[in-house]
């Protein structure tokens, strides 16, 4: 069965002013949509037609770069629109709790989360996972996620920030840094939260 593009829940302009209506329609509407046709062309007529997206992401490594690349797309895209909302805030319950008992403070968890984005050289994505029933700050290069079996770290991802020039440079150009901080005025503190809990 091909796969398809979800419909963005919420409007492109909804994230205004911190990313842009322009960056929102050509990222979800042109990559994402790419992610999924390419997907479906390298599956097309291979016993990979028949599998989930979740079972093409764990089998990263056992699938060829095309496959890869694009089940990885669309899965990171996927999870990544519905942990944005206009709303933003900050984290309360269970999840305040471990992200101050893990990193010291929320402004310390975004100090480290920011870096890890800064750091990850290329394009990528930057993540907090649950493993192991802590969490964790990891970062993956290109489409990879933490779900696949060729992660260094491996875990379920709880939250996780697109780093590839694509989602920022419209608005940003170079300066991931000023995105990443932009970023945490749009995260979808709820949606991280049921995250979180399913991965318990
Ligand atoms: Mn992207």
């Amino acid at each position: 069965m091909a796969f398809t593009l979800p419909p963005l829940p919420y409007a492109y302009d909804a994230l205004e002013p911190h990313i842009d209506e322009q960056t929102m329609k050509i990222h979800h509407d042109k990559h994402h949509q790419a992610y999924v046709d390419n997907l479906n062309k390298a599956i097309a007529g291979t016993d990979n037609e028949n599998k989930s997206l979740e079972e093409l992401v764990a089998s990263a490594g056992k699938i060829s770069p095309a496959v890869r690349n694009n089940a990885g797309g669309h899965w990171n895209h996927t999870f990544f629109w519905d942990i944005l909302s206009k709303d933003g805030g900050a984290p309360s319950g269970s999840l305040a709790e471990a992200i101050n008992s893990t990193f010291g403070s929320f402004d310390e968890f975004k100090t480290k989360f920011n870096a890890a984005g800064v750091g990850r050289f290329g394009s990528g994505w930057v993540w907090l996972i649950s493993r192991e029933g802590r969490i964790e700050i990891t970062s993956t290069p290109n489409q990879d996620n933490p779900l696949m079996d060729v992660a260094d770290v491996k875990g379920t991802p709880i939250l996780g920030v697109d780093v590839w020039e694509h989602a920022y440079y419209l608005k940003y150009q170079n300066k991931r840094p000023d995105y990443l901080g932009a970023i945490w005025s749009v995260i979808n503190w709820k949606k991280v939260q049921e995250n979180f809990d399913s991965a318990k």
